[in-house]
């Protein structure tokens, strides 16, 4: 069996047996995979709060044929002002739900795994309005995986320029912009701010997107979008959950 040492977040984790755990990981070098950490549960367990959910940790272990045994692990960034905020832990545990739906086990995507730090970085430094951290987390990441919806300001299927248009459609088909000879009445009606708006979420760092200044029905209206278009292109919702729903309380950390 070989033995791996990883710097991973930990996106999910499930109780199996009467004293271990399933979790689910991150790596920066080996994408999404998962391991059983063998008695994790006993209060003296030699993991401790190692594999709590969001945690940045570093682990060794070891490949078996059909699972990974966790052998050691220690927690690198635990968040504890970000769990002290019921908003900020629902939009981090969206985020690595999010992770879990985009990428196949073993697929990696380190730039995904950056824009995952940066944006829990962001959580636990400042808790009030995670959604545009969420929203931008979730337009990041599709472009890193290669699902990047067109915000250009030209109509996807002729080409013409849609400056003048006031009212704009996007078409989750499509994936971008329609023009009003071109979008017979599909899509999603969007204004010229609302595609600036998701053209400076999908540019502008984690680290610097608080100053920019976006409603929160504006957020909903940018997450449902998102969800119809990776719907059609990857065949499944982002999350099974939607912005508007979740506000509000919430907050298990399990
Ligand atoms: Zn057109």
């Amino acid at each position: 069996m070989g033995l791996s040492r990883e710097e991973v977040f930990v996106i999910r984790r499930i109780d199996f047996k009467e004293s271990d755990q399933i979790v689910r990981l991150f790596g920066r070098k080996t994408g999404v995979f998962s391991g059983i950490a063998k008695g994790s549960r006993k209060l003296d367990s030699k993991f401790g709060s190692t594999f709590d959910l969001l945690n940045r940790a570093e682990v060794v272990y070891y490949h078996g044929s059909n699972l990974n045994f966790l052998s050691e692990g220690e927690a690198l960034d635990n968040w504890e002002s970000l769990k002290r905020s019921g908003d900020a832990i629902d939009v981090g545990l969206r985020c690595a739900k999010t992770i879990s739906v985009l990428l196949a086990e073993g697929q990696t995507a380190p730039r995904v795994y950056d824009l995952f730090r940066a944006t829990l970085e962001e959580l636990d430094a400042h808790q009030e309005g995670p959604y545009l951290l969420e929203v931008a987390f979730y337009l990041k990441s599709l472009k890193y995986i290669g699902f990047d919806p067109d915000f250009d300001g030209r109509c996807l299927s002729c080409g013409a320029e849609l400056d003048g248009e006031t009212s704009l459609k996007f078409s989750p088909r499509a994936g971008g912009f329609l023009c009003d000879e071109c979008k017979r009445g599909e899509g999603l009606k969007l204004s010229q701010g609302d595609r600036k708006n998701l053209v400076k979420l999908k540019r502008t760092p984690q680290s610097r997107l608080r100053r920019l200044k976006v409603p929160e029905e504006k957020l909903a209206l940018y997450y449902r979008l998102l969800n119809r278009f990776s719907e059609y292109h990857l065949e499944r919702e982002l999350i099974p959950r939607s912005l508007r729903s979740s506000q509000g309380r919430g907050g298990a950390l399990s």
